[in-house]
C-alpha cells in the first residue's frame, strides 16, 4: 500500500463506492474519505461507509471518514424544462414553486429579497451564469443579465457576501449530523461557514446529537476569508473550498487566500485540507495537464495536510489512477527538502509550552542524531499534532491506545497511526516490547537511533513530558552482559 507524508482525501460517489474499488483506493494512496451529502441519501452514505469500513480494516490501516454538510446552498426551485437568458436581458426571482406560463424563476430560499440589495451579484450554476440585481420590491428580485447561458432546474445559487438570514446548519445537515454521530464518522466538514458563530453552532448541534466530533470548516465565502482568524480559532480543521470560493470572488483572487489561509492554520497547529480542481481533467482524461500537477506541488509547498480530489473520484473515468497520480507528484514534491524549507513554522503563543518545546526537541534530535523515526505515544493525539505541523523529516509512527485517535491523525501530514495497548509503566521490559514492536512493523535495523516521545510514570496518558534516544536492540543487549 502506498503511503506518504502528504494526505489525500477521496471523495466517494456511486462510480467509486463498491468494496473493491474502495480497496484500490486505499491501496493508490488515499488517507481519508469524503462523503458529500450534497448527493445521495443517508441510505446511500452508510453504504458507502460499511464499504470503507471494511475495506480499511482488511487492508490493516486506520482510514478517517469526513461527512461534509451540504450547508445553506439555495437552489433554482423545480423548472419544468432549462431556461435560455442573453446577456442585457432581464430575469426576475422569487422564492416559491414555479408557476405555469410565468417568466419568474423560482429559488428555494425564502430570504433571498431580503438578503439581496440593487448592485449586488447573484451566480447561478456554479458562476456559468452572473446577474446584478437592479431592484427589489414585494419579495420578487429584479436582475440585468451580465453574461449568460441555460438555467437548469436545481442549479446552485451563490450570492457573494449575502447570505445572512440563512441558517448555518439546515435540517438536512442536522440529519446527517444525527447520521455522523451514530455512525461514529472522523470529521464533520461545514459548508459555507461565514462566522465563528457559524462553527459554534455546528458543535451545539453535534453535541445535542450526543456526538464529539471535530469540524474542519470550508473556507468559501468573502465573509469567511474576512473572519478568518475567528473562524480557525473555533474549528478543528480548515478546508480552502476553491470551488465554491472561485465562484464568490474571483479565481484570480484564489491562489493567494489559499496561501494566506494555509499560512494561519498552521499557525494555530490546526489540520488543513486544499479542494477542488486540482486532477479536474483526469475526470475525462488518464493524464492530468502539467498546470494541475504544479498546483498540488504548490498546495503542499504551501504547507497543506493534505490534497483533495472531488468529481475526479466521485465520479470520473480514472479514480484510481488519480489517486496514484496525486500520490506520485506528493512523493515528488516531499523529497524535494528545499521546496519545504521556505515554511514559517511558528506558532501562536498560547499554545502549552511543555509539550511543544518536547515536540521542537524531538524533531531536532532526529535531525542532529540521523534517527530513522520519531515514535509518539498519544491518547489524544496532541503531540502527534504539533509534530505533524513541524514538518519532521523522519517518519513520526503515533501509537495510540485509541483507535479513534489513530484514525483522525491519519490526516495529519507524516503521521501513521498505530494502534496498541500500551498503558504501562516506562522500564526497560517495554523497551524490549517497542524493539519487538519496531522489528515487526518497520523495516528499521538494530542499531539505528529512534527518538521515542511519551509521558511518564504512564506512557499512553497525561501530557507529554518525556524524551529518549532510543538504539534498537541495546536493551537486549544489556540484559545479555548482566546475565
Ligand atoms: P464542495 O466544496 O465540493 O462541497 O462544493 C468544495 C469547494 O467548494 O471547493
Ligand atoms: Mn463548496
Amino acid at each position: 500500500m502506498k503511503k506518504g507524508k502528504t494526505k489525500i482525501v477521496a471523495t466517494l460517489g456511486p462510480a467509486t463506492s463498491s468494496y473493491e474499488t474502495i480497496k484500490k483506493l486505499i491501496n493508490a494512496g488515499t488517507s481519508m474519505f469524503r462523503l458529500n451529502t450534497s448527493h445521495g441519501t443517508a441510505d446511500d452514505h452508510l453504504g458507502y461507509l460499511e464499504n470503507i469500513r471494511k475495506a480499511s480494516s482488511d487492508a490493516g490501516c486506520y482510514i478517517p471518514v469526513m461527512v461534509d454538510l451540504q450547508g445553506p446552498k439555495i437552489r433554482v426551485g423545480n423548472l419544468p424544462d432549462s431556461v435560455k437568458i442573453k446577456k442585457g436581458q432581464t430575469v426576475i426571482l422569487q422564492h416559491g414553486e414555479y408557476e405555469k406560463e410565468s417568466d419568474i424563476i423560482p429559488v428555494d430560499y425564502a430570504g433571498i429579497a431580503e438578503d439581496v440589495k440593487s448592485g449586488d451579484k447573484i451566480l447561478l450554476d456554479d458562476g456559468k451564469v452572473g446577474l446584478r440585481v437592479t431592484s427589489v420590491s414585494d419579495n420578487i428580485v429584479y436582475t440585468e443579465v451580465i453574461y449568460g447561458d441555460e438555467i437548469r432546474p436545481r442549479k446552485g445559487i451563490n450570492l457573494p457576501g449575502a447570505t445572512a438570514s440563512l441558517d448555518a446548519v439546515t435540517d438536512r445537515d442536522k440529519n446527517f449530523i444525527e447520521f455522523a454521530v451514530k455512525n461514529k464518522v472522523d470529521y464533520i466538514a461545514q459548508s459555507f461557514v461565514r462566522e465563528a458563530r457559524d462553527v459554534i453552532y455546528a458543535k451545539a448541534c453535534i453535541k445535542m446529537a450526543g456526538g464529539d466530533i471535530p469540524i474542519i470548516a470550508k473556507i468559501e465565502k468573502p465573509q469567511a476569508v474576512q473572519n478568518l482568524d475567528e473562524i480557525i480559532d473555533e474549528a478543528d480543521g480548515i478546508m480552502v473550498a476553491r470551488g465554491d470560493l472561485g465562484i464568490e470572488m474571483s479565481p484570480a483572487e484564489v491562489p493567494i487566500i489559499q496561501k494566506e489561509i494555509i499560512a494561519k492554520t498552521i499557525k494555530q497547529r490546526k489540520v488543513c485540507i486544499v479542494a477542488t480542481q486540482m486532477l479536474e481533467s483526469m475526470i475525462e482524461k488518464p493524464i492530468p495537464t502539467r498546470a494541475e500537477a504544479s498546483d498540488i506541488a504548490n498546495a503542499i509547498m504551501d504547507g497543506t495536510d493534505a490534497v483533495m480530489l472531488s468529481g475526479e473520484t466521485a465520479m470520473g473515468k480514472y479514480p484510481v489512477e488519480a489517486v496514484t497520480m496525486m500520490r506520485e507528484i506528493a512523493d515528488n514534491t516531499e523529497k524535494c527538502e528545499f521546496c519545504l524549507s521556505n515554511l514559517n513554522l511558528d506558532i501562536n503563543e498560547h499554545y502549552e509550552l511543555s509539550p511543544q518545546a518536547i515536540a521542537n526537541a524531538a524533531v531536532k534530535m532526529a535531525q542532529d542524531l540521523h534517527a530513522k523515526a520519531i515514535l509518539a505515544f498519544s491518547h489524544t493525539g496532541y503531540t502527534p499534532r504539533l509534530l505533524a505541523k513541524l514538518r519532521p523529516s523522519v517518519p513520526v509512527i503515533a501509537i495510540s491506545d485509541q483507535e479513534k485517535t489513530c484514525r483522525k491523525l491519519n490526516l495529519y501530514w507524516g503521521i501513521t497511526p498505530s494502534h496498541k495497548e500500551w498503558d504501562t509503566v516506562l522500564d526497560t521490559n517495554i523497551l524490549k516490547e517497542i524493539d519487538k514492536y519496531i522489528f515487526e512493523n518497520t523495516s528499521f535495523k538494530k542499531d539505528e537511533r529512534i527518538i521515542i516521545i511519551g509521558s511518564i510514570p504512564k506512557l499512553i496518558t497525561g501530557r507529554t513530558n518525556f524524551i529518549r534516544v532510543h538504539r534498537i536492540g541495546a536493551e537486549n543487549e544489556q540484559n545479555k552482559k548482566c546475565g
